[in-house]
């Protein structure tokens, strides 16, 4: 019950409004909080759900937030998950102010507005809940709940690209993984704390070696990778310094690395998303204290949320479309994909949908499907300067091998989504009605008006009344209960 108690306490703290306080929020609270969270945006369709339990049996609680139609075909999702080390606490805290900040700003920031218009969202604060409930606020270095119960890393606990994996699998890792199977997911975030870098793949190399200097170990998509590192360090108003932090870290140009060039590992979970998956994870460290006081947060809430929300619109560089069967028109799961001259496979979705963060510039993308003849199409990212991101839209038939292979039609410019969805006037984005485009469409880009990167306002917290009403009333039976 106190911590029921303390939970509502802290809701009533900033301006007399109902906001989360800058304090360190136990399980139980986090969950109380979450609970809340899931029925206190209804534009945003907020689904609290969990994807598993930890060894000691608390959920892994994820808030899943879009105002898309739930079923729209192409709607990226993307992923933001803290806590894995259970002592780097600072973004279990950013992750549930972030939850506030989406919900409380859509309809009113552009930017936050046409995110969740066209994203979904999906929020795990605590990957390793039993080490958090161990670790203890001001320890600023050590490794005293950085494990979970089992004293194993989970962070080291993923299959890995280059090495069979002799660690037992845990079942926080196991459930991401599990995740990972039913949601495509195209892009993700891991905060950790510790220093303050913005690290992307491979942690992992082929042969670990004591050299003085660690050599990168790159990937396929390495300016993909640089170019997503980069947008979170540059909007963040320290990290693109690379200054060491003061315990004696090490200096980081543009505050990136690779993985491997800071120090190597093998069984990373930024690693295990990209090879896997195709998803693009970064491992986010956004403080050189791993577990700061409490006073310390709205700083550092300050500093990463604006590099958050731009991370997010990333989600949308790059290409997605559907691979379909030319004669009856369904969706192809599982189809085998790749970037000519990027040698990382990717597979469409159950929906036949896929997703490929990419530069703008020319590529081919090439097509394998049991049953079918395989394809290659050329496509064009275009460059939208400072423009929120547009990806090019692909919608690929493709041909059973029973039929013969017809010769591609020249390209045509179409438009596969309503022509508004990206203006700046923030229409709702239904699904395409693809049964309005040609079917001999088979390789074009669409691009409408772009949309302004307009600057957003600062936190309004100007929350409808009848929220606030709503939100009394279920923390009142929380209590009670
Ligand atoms: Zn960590």
């Amino acid at each position: 019950m106190r911590s029921y108690l303390c939970v509502f306490m802290t809701l009533f703290t900033l301006n007399g409004l109902l906001s989360l306080d800058f304090s360190y929020h136990k399980y139980k609270e986090l969950t109380v909080i979450l609970k809340n969270y899931s029925q206190s945006y209804p534009k945003l369709s907020p689904s609290l759900y969990s994807i598993g339990n930890s060894r000691e049996g608390r959920q892994l609680w994820v808030l899943e937030l879009t105002a898309t139609n739930k079923s729209a075909i192409g709607t990226p999702n993307v992923k933001l998950i803290a806590n894995i080390h259970g002592n780097e606490a600072v973004g279990r805290e950013l992750l549930l102010h972030l939850i506030e900040y989406l919900g409380e700003n859509y309809g009113t920031d552009p930017t936050v507005t046409w995110i969740m218009r066209n994203t979904r969202i999906h929020i795990l604060p605590s990957m390793n809940p039993d080490g958090f409930e161990k670790a203890s606020e001001g320890m600023c270095v050590g490794e005293h709940g950085r494990c979970n119960l089992r004293n194993m890393d989970l962070n080291r606990n993923f299959p890995d690209f280059y090495v069979k994996n002799m660690y037992p699998s845990q079942p926080e890792s196991t459930a991401i993984q599990k995740w990972m199977d039913k949601t495509p997911f195209i892009l993700s975030a891991s905060l950790h704390g510790g220093a303050l870098v913005a690290n992307y793949p491979f942690d992992t190399v082929k042969e670990l070696t004591s050299l003085p200097i660690n050599p990168p170990s790159i990937s396929a998509d390495d300016d993909v990778f640089r170019h997503l590192a980069t947008v979170y360090a540059n909007r963040h108003p320290k990290m693109h310094f690379g200054i060491a932090c003061p315990d004696g870290g090490k200096n980081f140009t543009g505050g990136i690395t690779n993985g491997a060039a800071w120090y190597p590992f093998q069984g990373g979970m930024q690693d295990f998303n990209y090879f896997k998956h195709g998803c693009m994870e970064l491992t986010l460290e956004i403080s050189c204290c791993k577990y700061p006081p409490a006073r310390d947060l709205p700083q550092l809430w300050e500093d990463n949320k604006e590099a958050l929300i731009e991370f997010i619109t990333q989600a949308h560089r790059g290409i997605r479309g559907t691979v379909y069967d030319s004669r009856t028109e369904k969706p192809i799961p599982k189809a085998n994909m790749k970037i000519i001259g990027r040698e990382m496979m990717f597979n469409s979705s159950q929906n036949g949908e896929f997703w490929r963060i990419l530069l703008p510039g020319k590529y081919r993308l090439q097509i394998n499907a049991t049953g079918f003849h395989s394809d290659i199409v050329p496509f064009e990212v275009i460059d939208h300067k400072n423009d929120l991101p547009q990806p090019t839209i692909l919608r690929i038939p493709l041909f059973h091998t029973s039929l013969p292979k017809p010769t591609a039609p020249p390209p045509k410019p179409t438009t596969l989504f309503p022509p508004h969805l990206f203006t700046s006037t923030y229409p709702p984005s239904p699904a395409p009605d693809t049964k309005n485009y040609t079917k001999e469409i088979r390789d074009q880009n669409i691009y409408d008006n772009p949309v302004k990167l307009l600057r957003r306002k600062s936190n309004s917290g100007n929350w409808p009344s009848t929220n606030y009403v709503v939100f009394c009333i279920i923390l009142t039976v929380n209590l009670l209960s």
